[in-house]
């Protein structure tokens, strides 16, 4: 029995130094940054609190805060660049404990694919991790046609998760709905985007995980099936309904809800489960692992392929 951990975020060391010193991080303003105490901790403490939470592997992603897709494209790289060095140190430093995605700059594509490219090939990381959306354009815009086919070529798994603001904090800010809300329903517009967008299709290997559980995709199928039969701008790009394409997608484990993630099983199929925590920002439950291993409506079976055996497999941890 193993656990890994497909969603946890980590700042990078020259962040943290500027942060530190009160300085700016590539033109961020470190000190209107409020986060976890826990981002601020070095690589061992971390290890030390993963060993606490009975997580043997985290794949680091960096804090969605970077994602910088409305800088200048060469900041942009620059972070990204920064952030995935970091990220390759403390997988080549405890290559037992930790796998990486690393960060693009979405606003450039050819950029993108490059970096793509430096980060799986030469350091060694399994993926990214990419917003939902790049500057208002979702991903059925056909100039991000050529980053999923790359990615697809390189085996990347492509881990989406929301940045700032969310579709919902476009409208209010009120409640932490942004979070609560908001990252969960841009997950569910991005499912819709590849899908309608006939990406899925053109891409037929492409692995992509969306996070926290998907959003709201599963709950929602049935209405989106429904416009693809009664609209035929919903046709417009594919010859199969929506719900076809549940099983083409990866979902994170985090839903917060013994039900949901019920359902979600029986919707996409226990293989396309991966084991997320959102560590160490302060929504992340206290014990992960104990929550998942004490569920009732799961089999044994079933808690081992969400835990560590669907990850072993697809990402080759
Ligand atoms: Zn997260």
């Amino acid at each position: 029995m193993r656990v890994i951990d497909v969603h946890a975020h980590v700042l990078p060391k020259s962040f943290i130094r500027a942060a530190e010193a009160g300085k700016d991080w590539h033109g961020i303003k470190t000190s209107s940054i409020r986060l976890s105490p826990k981002f601020m901790w070095s690589t061992e403490q971390r290890i030390s609190e993963m060993d606490d939470l009975n997580v043997d592997v985290q794949v680091l992603s960096s804090h969605p805060l970077f994602y910088s897709y409305n800088k200048d494209a060469e900041l942009g790289k620059d972070i990204a660049r920064d952030c995935n060095d970091h990220i390759a140190q403390a997988v080549k430093a405890y290559p037992k404990r930790f796998a990486g995605f690393c960060a693009l700059p979405m606003q450039d594509i050819s950029s993108a694919i490059a970096e793509l490219e430096r980060a799986v090939i030469e350091l060694g990381l399994k993926g990214a991790m990419i917003d939902d959306v790049v500057n208002e354009r979702t991903y059925d815009s056909q100039e991000f046609l050529p980053f999923f086919q790359a990615a697809e070529q390189m085996g990347a798994l492509i881990f989406i998760h929301q940045g700032s603001p969310t579709i919902v904090g476009l409208r209010t800010t009120k409640y932490a709905l942004p979070i609560t809300v908001g990252g969960p329903a841009d997950r569910t517009l991005t499912f819709a985007s590849l899908v309608f967008g006939g990406v899925m299709d053109k891409c037929p290997n492409l692995k992509i995980c969306l996070a926290h559980g998907g959003g709201y995709t599963c709950f929602g199928i049935g209405r989106m099936d429904l416009g693809w039969k009664v609209r035929p701008e919903a046709r417009a790009n594919i010859s199969r309904p929506p719900s076809a394409y549940l099983h083409r997608f990866y979902y994170d484990s985090i839903t917060n809800s013994e039900e949901n993630l019920r359902y979600i099983i029986d919707s996409v199929g226990i293989e396309r489960i991966f084991f997320g925590t959102e560590w160490p920002s302060d929504l992340c439950d206290d014990s992960p692992v104990e929550w998942l291993l004490g569920l009732k409506n799961l089999s044994q079976d079933e808690k081992e392929a969400i835990l560590w055996k669907n990850l072993e497999r697809v990402l080759g941890i």
